[in-house]
């Protein structure tokens, strides 16, 4: 019995912290961003810490300039 239990737990707690692969590769549309193809006030997705070599961003779809910009800009600590 405790033994099930146990498990349970164990079971839940880790299932718990799965996430559905369609909602952790969701991302939000550059119109909803604000994305554009360049460089807003000398920021760009390059210096962002959601950018990813060579074109892409961890939040943003698409295919993604290191010369763009959005408005969910982070600079890197
Ligand atoms: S500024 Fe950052 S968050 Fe926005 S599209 Fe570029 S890399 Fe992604």
């Amino acid at each position: 019995m405790r033994r099930t239990l146990v498990r349970a737990a164990l079971t839940g707690g880790i299932l718990g912290l799965v996430i559905p692969p369609a909602a952790a590769q969701q991302k939000m549309l550059q119109a909803d961003a604000e994305y554009q193809d360049r460089p807003k006030n000398g920021l760009t997705c390059a210096a962002c810490s959601l950018f990813r070599n060579p074109r892409s961003c961890e939040i943003v779809e698409g295919d993604i300039s290191p010369d763009g910009w959005c408005k969910f800009f982070d600079l890197p600590d």
